[in-house]
């Protein structure tokens, strides 16, 4: 689902107009359709509803505390890479023990607060981090929980930067060496090493990937229990596919359908981190046109938003849809994609106001014709927008709206000029 429709050649969030929130928030702004997160959190609980599943919404991808607090209440656990992160999870009332803790380079401190936290599952990336995880428990004499990140060298065919799965790839450790993992800190008194946790990495959008790495971690996890030890969960990470192009991601139910029948009656608890699949699709970046410039042959809309807001385009090659909030009829949009066919309309790079060549949402798109303080929106901005966004240029950074039925308030306010020093006394 994705709550950003139009109506009478306008776009509307829910039943919100976005012109409404351009008016009395002003742009740029990340706007968020509440309803769409906890559609997207349900259908992936009732996807996996047949076998023993938590969801773990992955904070990174976008961590307002009002939008985790919601998702904590639907019954989301929580996907944690730092110890912001996990303050973040208590602040907004999440059940500790459906917190999984990635990363692979946790420090003594955060492992310590997680530890006191109570957490789910350390998400173990390396032996070093073990034996560390070990000593810390000790030391606070705590009973942990911990999942063996392995890798199963499957290459989703993505990004190199956003492949996490591959053997040569930082994360984990591949699955000859976690036989060697698990025979040498498997029983050591404090860390309950107790689960397999694989995440493939982001922007897989094939099921495929899932299924090869899973039926390559069933026998790990049959040798593993041959061997004695008691192997509760398999956490299979996130980066499930969302819909930035009209129809180019899995539904959730789609997913489940190759991936439970490879789990049931295995006597596992399946764990999943899902991030942009939750967050893409419920929230844009609302922003508005200042210039329109002719450069050679290429026009140029210049708009309120930079690369500082949203950097997926520079930094992934990115798509993001493109298109007016106000619109006449013939331009209302059928689809969300590069290609889409409307006759009158002209081929335009959307940039921000950025001294940096790489400041740029589209490229050679066709748009409607726009002009100066025409309104944008950027969709399926949700995840990794406002979470990536920065100070750079000293651009104050922007408001997040949440939109709920017909109501929309500002759920993180815009930053002043003052927010921008304050910390440099
Ligand atoms: C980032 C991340 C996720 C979420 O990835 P999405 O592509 O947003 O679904 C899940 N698990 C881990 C360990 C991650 O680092």
């Amino acid at each position: 689902m994705d709550a950003f429709n139009y109506k009478n050649g306008e776009l509307y969030c829910e039943d919100v107009a976005i012109t409404e929130i351009a008016e009395k928030f002003g742009t740029a702004a990340y706007v968020y359709s509440k309803a769409t997160f906890l559609d997207h959190l349900d259908k992936i609980q009732k996807a996996y509803a047949d076998i023993e599943t938590v969801v773990c919404y992955s904070i990174k991808a976008c961590s307002n505390i009002n939008i985790l607090k919601f998702l904590a209440q639907a019954g989301s656990g929580f996907d944690i890479v730092s110890g912001g992160e996990l303050f973040r999870a208590k602040q907004a009332g999440a059940d500790m023990s459906k917190i999984v803790y990635a990363g692979v380079g946790k420090t003594d401190k955060e492992l310590s607060e997680a530890i006191e936290a109570g957490i789910g599952y350390f998400n173990i990336e390396s032996e070093a981090e073990l034996e560390n995880l070990v000593k810390l428990a000790k030391s606070k004499n705590a009973q942990v929980k911990a999942a063996l990140r392995v890798n199963p060298d499957v290459d989703p065919k993505t990004h190199t930067y956003i492949t996490t799965g591959k053997k040569e790839s930082k994360f984990g450790v591949d699955i000859e060496r976690a036989q060697r993992v698990f025979s040498q800190y498997g029983d050591n008194g404090s860390v309950s090493l107790c689960a397999i946790h694989i995440h493939l990495g982001s922007g897989g959008n094939t099921i495929d990937p899932y299924v090869e790495a899973i039926e390559k971690i069933l026998p790990l996890i049959d040798a593993l229990r041959e061997q004695g030890h008691s192997i509760e969960a398999l956490d299979i990470g996130g980066g499930y596919g969302a819909d930035y192009v009209t129809g180019y991601g899995p539904s959730a139910a789609d997913y489940a359908a190759g991936i439970v029948p490879l789990l049931k009656d295995k006597g596992l608890k399946l764990i999943l981190e899902p991030g942009k699949s939750i967050a893409a699709n419920a929230g844009i970046l609302l922003t508005e046109v200042q210039y329109i410039k002719q450069g050679g042959n290429k026009k140029f809309a210049i708009v309120d938003a930079g690369m500082n807001d949203l950097i997926r385009p520079p930094l992934y090659g990115a798509f993001h849809f493109i298109w007016p909030v106000k619109v006449d009829d013939r331009f209302v949009p059928t689809a969300k994609k590069e290609d889409l066919e409307i006759d009158g309309c002209e081929t335009i790079d959307v940039v921000g106001p950025i001294c940096e060549g790489s400041d740029f949402f589209a490229q050679n798109r066709d748009l409607p014709p726009v002009k100066r303080k025409d309104l944008l929106s950027i969709f399926t901005a949700g995840a990794y927008g406002y979470t990536m966004s920065s100070n750079y240029n000293s651009r104050p950074m922007l408001p997040e709206i949440l939109v709920d039925g017909d109501k929309a308030e500002v759920i993180r306010k815009r930053q002043s000029y003052e927010n921008l020093i304050e910390l440099e006394r």
